[in-house]
């Protein structure tokens, strides 16, 4: 407003001025120049909407008020109202102006926004692009994108890598056929198109795998895209697919020989029951026992003894039917269900008992050895003798029994009167196979305590046997049975996994210990055992101790430690069990990088004696150089835990801190009472 009063004031003043005082001619230029001026000027400042209205003022305002006020003449009267109408002209052009230039200023104002805008949504689409880059660049999958015309939208360097394609040749914008021009998986890479591009128009999404001549597996899943075409995920599931294959295989069938395992032979019985109660079918289950397994296995070692298993089971599978169901079910004891179809009579499968006894017993070339066993059959009908897997089981091991001790290489029906028969300890060990058929073998924890700080940091998962008439079994009494029967790695198996099963449930610090028979060594894979049960629950491998005695080393010791190893490096710690009984070689200390020692109970009972103490205070040293943690097993009394605790001992386990119980009645609170030498009221 100051510019344009300021540039509108000489005109002003010299239109009031010279006004009246001029001739005529002059007078008319002057007012001419000051139209003039007025009218461009106001123009000019009409984007400042009320400075040209100063502007205009300042000049046209005198000469009305001189035309008006000072001359009075009637011309000049005339040329004022002239004057006066021109403004109010000039001020409707100002007006129109300055609304000319406020639209342009609010267009140019909106399409600098919108520049603006345009510039950020850009940057945002790049930095989703950059995203999406880094996002297919780091997945671990393959991924591709087609559009509608099936044409390569997206796809990264896996999917490039999963399928040999070159980085060169593949391009967004390529055809899906042309895409896989050179592969020779699908023997019409249209039809492959077609086929699963109907699957995903169906459901929206659709997966398949494709397995390559090299035995890769490929996982794919699609989704379809909004605009008709479709993305896919590539993922290579080889490892998956053989961990997953491994772990059915161990879960059913035996390693060794391939036969069908004591589950999958268990599970075959109980469906053909199932058929038989629908279809009255008529089968028979017969097991099968080496003779003379065990003189091959001592005398020529384990090589041997696993050879000739292998030789065995193949002579069964060569001998029987198709139909017919062979399993491995211990250590050299093998069971077959017979499908005999309704003509069955006791003759067919007696004649099929002979054939096998006959194949097993012919001679085995073993290295440059010729070995010869034999074998005892014992067979149960269904349903002549029973239509209960359980029962008829139990019948077939007393018939087999009968053929074991009626001198080896002969077939045995079952008949009423084995039962009365048998001795008690064979009746025995046919219950124990039952109540490992039935999973009935119970495991009971005991707690090995801290003991400067009371806490619990392991416990020993300990098998427990309720027999239906008989009560407790002790363990004393059944595993010396399950070893010699054979049924020591099926007892090993079940106490694994049940205690695995039941670690899952306790506190992340606390493991589980399980003990592994010597003979368990000797009869199966215990790593692959061990695999499967923290595979099958998904325990960590560091929650897992074994324990295991001395005589694991004397039965086959580069075996043994052999598996020892692959234990180890698995991340399960090694206990050395019952350490001071039998031999307690200090030289077993050193074979093995073992994580514990377990001092066994019969020697704390005489921690008084003077050599005793001087004994454990020397194993104490000991440990300690080998950088062993010591546990002292059978700590009943307060007296006892203040002599361990005096000698420096870590871990103690015994009826002071708690007595093996059922994991419902497992308590892992805090045990610090212990530390103040209180008696401490047991777990059980
Ligand atoms: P172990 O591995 O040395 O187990 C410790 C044994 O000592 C257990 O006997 C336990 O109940 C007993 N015990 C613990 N604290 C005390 C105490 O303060 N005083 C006394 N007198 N005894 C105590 P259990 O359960 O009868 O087991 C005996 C053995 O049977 C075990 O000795 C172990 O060698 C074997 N065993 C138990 N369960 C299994 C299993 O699942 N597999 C294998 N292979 N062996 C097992
Ligand atoms: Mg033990
Ligand atoms: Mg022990």
């Amino acid at each position: 407003m100051i510019v344009g009063a300021t540039l509108a004031a000489p005109w002003s003043v010299l239109a009031y001025w010279l006004l009246g005082e001029l001739p005529q001619q002059p007078e008319l230029i002057l007012i001419a120049l000051c139209v003039g001026m007025s009218a461009s000027g106001s123009v000019l400042l009409s984007a400042t909407y009320p400075s040209a209205i100063v502007y205009m003022m300042v000049i046209l305002t005198p000469v009305v008020v001189k035309c008006f006020l000072v001359l009075e003449d009637g011309e000049y009267r005339l040329l004022g109202a002239l004057t006066i109408s021109y403004g109010l002209f000039l001020l409707n052009c100002i007006h129109v102006c300055a609304k000319l230039f406020a639209d342009r200023n609010r267009a140019i104002d909106e399409l600098s926004r919108s520049l603006v805008e345009t510039k950020a949504a850009k940057l945002d689409i790049e930095e989703a692009h950059k995203r999406f880059d880094d996002a297919l660049r780091n997945m671990p999958q393959g991924l591709s994108m087609f559009d509608g015309d099936d044409r390569l939208v997206a796809f990264n360097r896996q999917y490039l890598d999963i399928y040999g394609l070159s980085p060169e040749t593949v391009r967004t914008g390529m055809k899906f056929q042309d895409v896989f021009a050179d592969q020779t998986l699908v023997p019409d890479i249209i039809d492959y198109l077609h086929s699963f591009k109907k699957r995903i128009s169906a459901l929206g999404y659709s997966n398949n795998t494709v397995t390559f001549p090299d035995g890769r597996v490929i996982y794919i899943s699609y989704a379809l895209n909004s605009n008709g075409g479709w993305v896919a995920t590539h993922e290579d599931i080889t490892q998956r697919k053989l961990f997953e294959s491994r772990i059915e295989q161990l879960a059913h069938f035996d390693s060794l020989t391939n036969l069908a395992n004591r589950n999958l032979f268990k599970d075959r019985l109980e469906e053909e029951l199932a058929r038989h109660r629908r279809i009255q079918t008529e089968f028979a289950v017969l097991l099968l026992d080496l003779d003379r397994f065990k003189a091959v296995n001592d005398a020529l070692g384990h090589h041997a003894g696993d050879s000739l298993l292998q030789q065995v089971a193949d002579r069964i599978r060569a001998t029987i039917r198709e139909v017919d169901l062979p399993a491995r079910l211990g250590g050299d004891e093998f069971g077959l269900i017979a499908l005999t179809g309704q003509s069955s009579s006791k003759n067919t499968i007696s004649m099929l008992a002979m054939r096998l006894i006959n194949a097993i017993s012919a001679p085995y070339e073993i290295g440059d050895r010729s070995v010869v066993i034999g074998c005892s059959a014992g067979i149960a009908l269904v349903p002549t003798h029973g239509e209960r897997a359980d029962e008829i089981l139990r019948k077939a091991d007393l018939a087999l029994y009968e053929s074991k001790s009626s001198g080896k290489n002969c077939v045995t029906f079952y008949s009423d009167d084995l039962a009365a028969k048998a001795d008690q300890r064979n009746i025995l060990e046919i219950e124990l196979r039952d109540a490992l058929w039935r999973e009935e073998i119970e495991v009971a924890y005991q707690p090995i305590v801290n003991l400067s700080s009371g806490r619990v940091e392991v416990v020993e998962a300990l098998a427990r046997w309720q027999h239906s008439t008989l009560g407790m079994i002790p363990p004393s009494v059944f595993i010396p049975i399950a070893e010699e029967a054979g049924l020591i790695a099926d007892l090993g198996v079940l106490v694994l996994a049940k205690a695995c099963r039941d670690a899952k449930k306790m506190p992340d610090h606390i493991k589980v210990a399980v003990n592994l028979s010597a003979a368990q060594f000797a009869k199966s894979d215990v790593v692959e055992a061990v695999i499967f049960g923290l595979a099958d629950t998904g325990l960590l491998e560091n929650r897992l101790e074994i324990e295991i005695t001395e005589s694991v080393f004397l039965a086959d010791d580069s075996r043994n430690l052999k598996t020892l190893e692959q234990l180890r490096k698995l991340g399960i710690s090694i206990a050395l069990d019952d350490f001071g009984v039998g031999y307690s070689s200090l030289s077993y200390l050193t074979a093995f990088p073992f994580d514990k020692v377990k001092i066994d109970k019969s020697f704390i009972a005489n921690i008084d004696r003077r050599e005793t103490g001087a004994v454990l205070s020397s194993i104490v040293h000991l440990s300690k150089a080998l950088n062993l943690t010591l546990v002292v097993e059978g700590v009943e009394t307060a007296h006892q835990l203040e002599e361990l605790r005096s000698l420096g001992v870590t871990l103690g386990q015994g009826y002071l801190f708690g007595k093996p119980a059922p994991f419902s009645e497992l308590d892992f609170g805090s045990r610090a009472s212990i530390v103040g030498h209180e008696t401490v009221s047991s777990a059980a």
